[in-house]
């Protein structure tokens, strides 16, 4: 198999997905919330961003915003070149099943089928064979072609979110959302998930956007962005935990490093 990608990730800095001024508002009176106020930021194509920041400021809002699972109170939102508010209901699915990739801390897999079953599961739910060539790539990468028979219930947690991971990838997607996608694993398997996802960076083209509290894992990323009581504080490129913890403690936040 050829291990040649379809595009050289750093060669055009394209923009995979952007907000502009997007705010998100919950409730009403006195008991209204702002989640997000006016955050503008940019994922570029063949970057690997972790988002960080405080419990409750935002860091779920906005990567839900920005993959099209919840609609922004004002301001906007692009995948690729697409407006997201352009969209209607069913265009707005096919862009979530066609271009975007999600994976949760809880791995969400479905008990009843195997590894590959979950795996190829939206492809197969939108009628379509999924591309063999690149299916196979995305699970030697993941290290689960000895597994793929296996349910959930007889694979480990480290190996559950590889299946995840494989699963977010098999419809070649332009970018994967992580919301604390090593939050539930040791140390050791979260490493090994880590990996994948940066693997998923450099070795086939994808861009990655990760929520993330621990400053460990945010050193896997290219570039970290800061947000405190819904705003956009800070970004830090060159990632190291000390330099994160830093902007951590500055901002009031009790890092955590599980
Ligand atoms: P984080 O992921 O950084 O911990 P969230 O994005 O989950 O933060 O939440 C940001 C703020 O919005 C918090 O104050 C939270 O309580 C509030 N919030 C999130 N979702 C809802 C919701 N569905 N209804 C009301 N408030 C919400
Ligand atoms: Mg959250």
């Amino acid at each position: 198999m050829s291990a040649a990608t379809p595009f050289a990730p750093h060669a055009a800095p394209g923009i995979a997905a952007a907000t502009v001024d997007l705010s998100k508002f919950y409730g009403s009176g006195d008991t209204r919330v702002v989640a997000l106020d006016q955050v503008s930021v940019d994922f570029r194509e063949g970057e690997f961003t972790a988002i960080m920041g405080p419990s409750g400021c935002g860091k779920s809002t906005l990567m839900h915003c920005a993959a099209g699972l919840d609609s922004p109170s004002s301001g906007s939102v692009r995948i690729g070149t697409t407006e997201l508010s352009t969209l209607g209901d069913r265009q707005l699915t096919a862009l979530r099943r066609d271009r975007i990739g999600f994976i949760f801390q809880a791995f969400n897999l479905l008990p009843t089928l195997t590894a590959l079953e979950n795996i190829t599961l939206p492809p197969t739910i939108a009628g379509r064979r999924p591309d063999q060539q690149w299916l196979d790539r995305v699970i030697t990468m993941v290290g689960l072609s000895q597994r793929l028979g296996h349910r959930p219930a007889q694979l480990s947690g480290g190996q559950q979110q590889r299946v995840a991971i494989a699963r977010a990838l098999a419809s070649r997607p332009q970018i994967i959302f992580g919301d604390e996608p090593t939050g539930n694993l040791d140390s050791r398997a979260g490493a090994d998930i880590l990996g994948f996802l940066r693997d998923s960076v450099r070795e086939l083209g994808r861009t990655v956007v990760m929520v993330t509290h621990d400053p460990v894992a945010a050193c896997y990323a290219d570039r970290v962005v800061f947000l405190s009581d819904g705003r956009l504080v800070d970004e830090m490129t060159h990632v190291t935990p000390d330099r994160v913890l830093g902007l951590m403690k500055s901002l009031g936040a009790r890092a955590h490093t599980g």
